[in-house]
């Protein structure tokens, strides 16, 4: 999966509206983005064709859907942030972005469910998965 920062904007506000024109998501991106018609034009041309997006004429207007929700896409998003760390590293890396994230109690019990599962068929160790060179783990 390859959406760019500024297709990610775009794709936004198609997840959050359901389906929207391209004067949609020009009317909502005019409040954080200085960004042209033609810019979000091309912007939704690029999800179209990495298969993001598809579209459909509905009167004068093109009206664009996504392929792809929200949760899967930001899953994909995260899970390849983490593998760009050895394997080793990633409990440490959760745990930081748990350190520095506002959440409710609700989340928290959630998250003590969630580990708590884990715990019983967590292994003592995690093996290296980096090529000798890319972690400290070989030196
Ligand atoms: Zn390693």
């Amino acid at each position: 999966m390859d959406i760019s920062e500024a297709e990610w904007e775009i794709m936004r506000v198609i997840w959050a509206n359901g389906h929207s024109t391209s004067s949609d998501i020009l009317t909502i991106l005019s409040k954080k983005t200085s960004w042209k018609a033609s810019t979000i034009k091309t912007l939704l041309s690029r999800l179209v064709q990495k298969d993001y997006l598809v579209t459909s004429k509905v009167g004068n207007k093109f009206v664009y859907r996504a392929t792809v929700s929200e949760n899967v896409a930001l899953n994909h998003k995260m899970q390849h942030i983490v593998k760009q760390v050895c394997a080793k590293k990633r409990g440490q890396i959760l745990g930081d972005l748990l350190a520095e994230s506002k959440l409710t109690q609700h989340d928290i019990h959630a998250l003590q469910q969630l580990l708590m599962t884990k715990l019983e068929a967590a292994p003592t160790e995690i093996a290296c998965d980096c090529i000798p060179g890319q972690c400290t783990c070989h030196l």
